[in-house]
């Protein structure tokens, strides 16, 4: 097979809530402006700064439940108990048929599903330098209540667990250098 570029692949960036997927996947893009990042569509509103169309795909419960319901969703879930987000199919495949690489930030149950639907996908676990750091990580957020805190850290214990399913780890100890990590995994660098 040499001199041949080897078949674009689908990559899942996984991993504990607030362990810094978001920023590790933007400095990716950044590096690789090549790969697609898959936007999500999500029915939870936006925050402040977010765009439509860029950040995620702000649905409706009736506009969500119709993707589903038309197998447009690659992979979904409901994301600490509250609301959905998922994988818009279509653009996720074109890329893969177009040789792009491609990559999915989403929580560990989608993980799951995109393994069962794609045996072929490379699933990659973002893990926090340690415990202690990522309950500090959780808290000093600051956004949620002590009750909506202690959920996450009872989450995110569970969602540590689950790095053994994986095919590959990456440690967020330092944002510029799991980005690179995950490049080198993905055959980038
Ligand atoms: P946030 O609401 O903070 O933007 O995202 C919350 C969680 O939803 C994150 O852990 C993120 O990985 C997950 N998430 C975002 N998009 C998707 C998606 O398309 N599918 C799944 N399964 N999880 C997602």
């Amino acid at each position: 097979m040499k001199g041949m570029t080897p078949p674009a692949r689908l990559t899942v960036v996984a991993g504990p809530t607030a362990v810094g997927k978001g920023t590790v996947v933007a400095k990716l893009r950044d590096l690789h402006p090549e790969i697609l990042v898959s936007v999500s569509a999500t029915t939870r509103s936006p925050r402040p700064g977010e765009v439509d169309g860029r950040h995620y795909f702000f649905v409706t419960d009736e506009a969500f439940d119709e993707l589903v319901a038309t197998g447009q969703m690659l992979e979904w879930a409901t994301v600490h108990g509250t609301h959905r987000y998922g994988t818009p199919r279509r653009p996720v495949e074109e890329a893969l048929t177009q040789g792009r690489a491609v990559v999915l930030e989403i929580d560990l149950d989608g993980a799951r599903q995109v393994r069962r639907a794609m045996p072929n996908a490379h699933l990659i676990f973002l893990a926090p330098p340690s415990w202690e750091e990522l309950e500090r990580r959780l808290i000093g957020r600051g956004t949620e209540d002590a009750q909506e805190r202690a959920r996450r850290l009872h989450t995110a214990r569970t969602e540590l667990a689950a790095e053994r399913e994986f095919d590959d780890i990456v440690i967020n100890d330092d944002v510029d250098k799991a980005a690179s990590a995950l490049a080198r995994l993905m055959g980038l660098e």
